[in-house]
C-alpha cells in the first residue's frame, strides 16, 4: 500500500475526548471514527487489524473443532420469551418494532437463536458433540459507552455454543474452549489470565473470564503472584488429548474476579496475592440445561429416551481486543503491534520522494517484499522525514525500512525494529534477506 493514496487520516493533536491511551492512539492513527455514542466506523487501517484479530480467533476455534456459521444481527422477541430472558435482559437490549408491529431486537448474544437452530435439526445423541460459532456484530445499549472500542454499544464478538449429551461431554467441550482461548490470546502477544467468574444472568455453575491486566481495566481482579511469570502454554496438551490434568493444573493457581473473590476467605495469603485491574477479553460458561429445558432442545438417547442437551457458551470480544492489545503494547510514540496482528509487516520509508535513485530502490524493494507475500506500508508521500518517522512509529508497523540518498551513496539502508528501537545499517540485499 502506497501511503500517498492510502486513506489514513492521522491526527497531530491528541484528541481530548479520549481518556485512555488505546482510544487516543486509535483516533490519532486514523483507525476508527465514532458515528454515534459507542458506535464506530472502522477506517482502512483499523479494519486491517480487526480482520487479523478475527482470523486468529477463527483459526483457533476451527482447530478446537468448532464450526463457523453466521446468524443474523436482528432477532425475534419470540425466542427470548421462550427462554424467559426477554423481560430480564433490561435496557441493554435494543428493541425494535417492524412495520407489522412485530417485536424484534438487535442481538446482544445468541443463546436463544442457536438453541432454536439446534433443536430444528439435531435429534439424536449420535450427532453430538457439536460446537457452533459465529463472529458477528452485537448491540448492547451500554449505559456508559466509553474508552473507544473497549466498551462500545455496537461491537464485534465471537460467540460459540457447545451441545453435549451429558455433563462429562460438556466438561470436555468447556476444556477445549479453555485451551483454545489461551492459545488465541497468546498468539496475539497477550497474557490473558483465566479467572473464576460469576455466571451472572446467563446462569450456570462453571465460568471463567479471560483477563488482561491493565491499569485502565474496568474489572477488579485478584490472582496468585505465580501468574506473573507463568508460561501457561508450556507443556500444554494437544486438543485431542485428555485436557483434565492441564485444566486442573492451570485452575489450581488462584485467580478470581472481584465478584468471586472473598477477602475473608481468600485461599491465598495477602503476601502472595496480586490485586489489580483487568480487561475482560473473553468469557466462557457452562450452563447445563438452562436453555435446552425451557426451549425443549432434546435429543434421543441410546435407548430412545429424551435428553435435554448440556450447553455452554464462549465469547471473545474481537473489537475490544484491539484496545486491549494497544493498552498492553505501546510507548510514547505510538502503537507497537505484535507481528501477528500488525496492519502491515513492513513500513518502507522513502526519505526523499522525487529523488530518482531513492525512488528506484524503494520501488524495487516494495515490489520484492510484496511479491514475497509481505504487507508493506510504503511511505512515498512528499513529506519531511520527521513526519514520516512519526507516522510510522504511531501506526506501529513492526519493521521499518528506511531508504535515503545519503545511505544509498554507501549502498546501505536502515532497518529498525519498532518494539525495541534497535537500528541497523546494512546493504539493500541484506536488509531484504532479513525481512523475507
Ligand atoms: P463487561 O463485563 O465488560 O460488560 P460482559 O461480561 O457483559 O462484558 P459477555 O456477555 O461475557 O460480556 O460477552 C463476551 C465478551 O464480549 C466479553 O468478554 C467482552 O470481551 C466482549 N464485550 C462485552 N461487552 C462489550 C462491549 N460493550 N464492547 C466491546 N466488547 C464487549
Ligand atoms: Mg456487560
Ligand atoms: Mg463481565
Ligand atoms: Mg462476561
Amino acid at each position: 500500500m502506497r501511503l500517498s493514496s492510502f486513506f489514513m487520516p492521522t491526527l497531530k493533536e491528541t484528541p481530548t475526548e479520549a481518556q485512555i491511551v488505546s482510544h487516543r492512539l486509535m483516533l490519532r492513527a486514523g483507525m476508527i471514527r465514532q458515528t454515534s455514542a459507542g458506535i464506530y466506523a472502522w477506517l482502512p487501517l483499523g479494519y486491517r487489524v480487526l480482520r487479523k484479530i478475527e482470523q486468529i480467533v477463527r483459526e483457533e476455534q476451527d482447530a478446537a473443532g468448532a464450526q463457523e456459521l453466521l446468524m443474523p444481527t436482528i432477532q425475534s422477541a419470540e425466542l427470548w420469551r421462550e427462554s424467559g430472558r426477554y423481560d430480564d435482559y433490561g435496557k441493554e437490549m435494543l428493541r425494535i418494532t417492524d412495520r407489522h408491529d412485530r417485536e424484534m431486537l438487535f442481538g446482544p448474544t445468541n443463546e436463544e437463536m442457536i438453541t432454536d437452530i439446534f433443536r430444528s435439526f439435531v435429534k439424536s445423541y449420535r450427532q453430538l458433540p457439536l460446537n457452533l460459532y459465529h463472529i458477528q456484530w452485537k448491540f448492547r445499549d451500554e449505559i456508559r459507552p466509553r474508552f473507544g472500542v473497549m466498551r462500545g454499544r455496537e461491537f464485534l464478538m465471537k460467540d460459540a455454543y457447545s451441545f453435549d449429551v451429558d455433563a462429562a461431554g460438556a466438561r470436555r467441550s468447556y476444556q477445549k474452549m479453555f485451551l483454545a482461548y489461551l492459545r488465541t490470546f497468546a498468539r496475539m502477544g497477550l497474557k490473558a489470565i483465566p479467572m473464576r467468574a460469576d455466571t451472572g444472568p446467563i446462569g450456570g455453575d462453571l465460568s471463567h473470564e479471560f483477563i488482561i491486566l491493565a491499569e485502565t481495566g474496568e474489572s477488579g481482579v485478584f490472582c496468585h503472584k505465580d501468574w506473573m511469570n507463568l508460561d501457561v502454554l508450556k507443556d500444554a496438551p494437544g486438543m485431542e488429548d485428555d485436557l483434565q490434568p492441564f485444566f486442573d493444573r492451570v485452575t489450581a493457581i488462584y485467580a478470581a474476579t472481584d465478584e468471586k473473590h472473598d477477602p475473608a476467605n481468600s485461599p491465598v495469603p495477602e503476601s502472595e496475592l496480586v490485586s489489580a485491574r483487568g480487561i475482560e477479553v473473553g468469557h466462557i460458561f457452562n450452563f447445563g440445561t438452562k436453555y435446552s429445558k425451557p426451549m425443549n432442545a432434546v435429543v434421543a438417547g441410546p435407548n430412545g429416551e429424551s435428553i435435554p442437551v448440556e450447553m455452554g457458551s464462549y465469547g471473545i470480544g474481537v473489537s475490544r481486543l484491539m484496545g486491549a492489545i494497544i493498552e498492553a503494547s505501546h510507548d510514547d510514540n505510538g502503537i507497537i503491534w505484535p507481528d501477528a496482528v500488525a496492519p502491515f509487516n513492513v513500513g518502507l520509508i522513502n526519505l526523499k520522494s522525487g529523488d530518482a535513485e531513492t525512488d528506484r530502490v524503494c520501488g524495487d524493494l516494495y515490489a520484492k517484499l510484496e511479491a514475497a507475500g509481505l504487507e508493506v506500508a510504503y511511505d512515498d508521500r512528499d513529506e519531511r522525514p520527521g513526519a514520516k518517522f512519526a507516522d510510522m512509529d504511531l501506526i506501529g508497523v513492526p519493521w521499518q525500512l528506511v531508504v535515503g540518498p545519503r545511505g544509498l551513496k554507501n549502498g546501505v539502508v536502515e532497518l529498525k525494529r519498532r518494539a525495541t528501537g534497535e537500528k541497523e545499517e546494512l546493504p539493500v540485499e541484506a536488509a531484504l534477506a532479513k525481512l523475507l
